[in-house]
């Protein structure tokens, strides 16, 4: 059984409306790791949904978190807003509601395009809606339990100033601590360093609870019943287990079922992003990846093992791994050990599995068809040469066009060199032809002439009149690359000379034949 499948039926059994909540700390550039817990929350609420339950997803954005320090990416002006709660910090570039918006929104709008069906939870606005105002009152009169239980379950030193609470000062609005004694529902005394004495209200915005507490403090309010989260809130004595022993004997709850989940590693020669200089981060992965490999590569294996986020060719690997298994699902063809995939496949659908295959371009292909047009209309001519289009739906139009737009961005961005190229609109300069490579070339315009324009038939020819010349097979197919595109090397020569117009083909082999170069 896909694990997927024993966490829905577990969920469905014990509740007929669960809810699972996934999370994100917008306080920088977000990492491929939170796509998988994104990803992970999606297939378990559409494996959950499948066994017929009403269930919720949730997706909290941790927008009251202090902005811990100034990073590189910041301009030095950000300096003076550390220690506020990023939703009070202006956003960099002046085009966001604030500093969490920046960061947050452009990977909520491609976590869309993955077809995540969650609801975006502001944790700020919890806040302000007084949602914590319980769990924070339970903090105060539970202070000493709490340090107690933080003591006992993390291991660490006990804290007598522990503050699971932690006022924004009214002045600076930096998070400061509270005077625990003069606490008295709902009001909380601070002096903060600036100089200045308040009083924060916890039904209202005027301050937070600290991780460790506002984490449980999360499960009662929703009611959670289950929730990925990266491994190293599951380490031993971590957030989770704190979490666990704080939501049972602080808040009175049953904490939910942990799905923690392994980093995501980023492999490969492309993972610097070429001209940002940066690494591949989350909104590289969606902008790059097909959606449906995307969540493919987070579902085939289990959610303990590291993954791999290739950037290099191993994109390609990736997507064609996923085509293959969608056939396979059709087909009914597979092997025992390649059922987890096929199910992973199914659950990547979030049941919307298509009712035949679907028709297949593998971006290894269009990854050669962007790079011989600009516009979509025009790649579709291209595609058509090699591909019948006759029958296609909208739906298949609509998947060829995310793959299209996915491997431009990553052929920009991230792809390695030698799989780039361009087709020369006219003969490159600086290229040297021998008599006997023009006489290939002769021979090959014969050939082709009257030959039907497919590419086994074009590559058969290629191979055999190149076999049989004085250049040999290997020159033969470097004088071709040559001519067309600059370069000695390039994409497999029948669907590449396939995809063009065949007398534009002819045409420059008969032009270069004949030339004095
Ligand atoms: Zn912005
Ligand atoms: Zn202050």
């Amino acid at each position: 059984m896909h694990w997927a499948d024993v966490i829905a039926k577990d969920l469905a059994e014990r509740s007929d409306h669960p809810l699972i909540a996934t999370g994100i700390s917008p306080t920088g550039i977000i990492h491929v790791g939170s796509l998988r817990e994104a990803i992970t929350g999606e297939s378990i609420r559409s494996a959950v949904e499948g066994l017929g339950k009403d269930v919720r997803l949730i997706y909290l954005i941790d927008s009251f978190d202090p902005l811990r320090k100034r990073y590189d990416f910041l301009p030095e002006e950000y300096e003076k807003y550390v220690g506020m709660p990023i939703c009070r910090i202006p956003c960099p570039c002046g085009k966001h509601e604030n500093y969490a918006h920046h960061f947050v929104q452009p990977f909520l709008d491609a976590v869309d395009s993955l077809g995540v069906h969650c609801e975006i939870i502001w944790t700020h606005e919890l806040y302000e809606q007084g949602k914590f105002a319980e769990c924070i009152d339970q903090t105060f009169q539970k202070r000493q339990e709490i340090i107690e239980i933080l003591h006992r379950i993390s291991g660490k030193p006990a804290d007598p100033n522990y503050a699971p609470y932690d006022p924004v000062c009214a002045k600076c609005g930096r998070y400061t601590k509270p005077l625990f004694d003069t606490y008295k529902f709902p009001y909380v005394e601070y002096q903060c360093s600036c100089g200045y004495h308040g009083k924060a209200d916890v039904r209202k915005a005027d301050g937070k609870l600290t991780w460790r507490l506002e984490w449980p403090a999360k499960w009662k309010i929703f009611g959670t019943a289950a929730e990925p989260f990266g491994k190293d809130h599951a380490a031993a004595g971590g957030s989770y287990d704190t979490g666990k022993v704080i939501a049972k004997e602080i808040y009175g709850i049953e904490p939910p079922f942990p799905i923690p989940y392994e980093f995501v590693q980023l492999k490969g020669v492309g993972q610097m992003h070429k001209s940002l200089g940066c690494s591949v981060t989350g909104l590289d992965a969606i902008r790059m990846t097909p959606p449906e490999v995307l969540n493919y590569l987070f579902l085939r294996v289990l959610p303990s093992r590291a993954i791999d986020y290739d950037s290099g060719l191993g994109i390609l690997d990736m997507a064609d791994e996923y085509d293959r298994m969608e056939r396979a699902y059709f087909s009914h063809e597979y092997t025992d050990a390649e059922a987890n995939s096929v199910r992973a496949y199914e659950i990547a659908q979030h049941n919307h599995v298509p009712k035949e295959l679907p028709l297949q371009v593998s971006c290894r292909h269009l990854c050669n068809v962007v790079q011989m047009a600009d516009t979509f209309d025009e790649q579709m001519k291209v595609l058509g040469r090699t591909v019948d289009l006759t029958d296609a739906t909208d739906r298949d139009f609509k998947r060829i066009k995310r793959r299209c737009d996915c491997v431009t961005y990553w052929l920009k961005a991230f792809a390695p060199d030698k799989i780039k190229f361009s087709v020369s609109p006219t003969i490159p300069g600086g290229t040297k032809l021998m008599m006997n490579d023009k006489g290939f070339l002769q021979s090959l315009v014969s050939r082709m002439n009257d030959c039907v324009w497919e590419p086994e038939v074009i590559s058969g020819i290629i191979a055999e009149t190149g076999k049989i010349s004085p250049i040999g097979l290997k020159n033969a197919y470097k004088v071709i690359y040559q001519l067309l595109i600059g370069k000695t090397a390039g994409p497999r020569l029948g669907t590449f000379l396939a995809s063009m117009d065949k007398q534009f083909v002819i045409n420059r082999f008969n032009q270069a034949a004949h030339s004095d170069m």
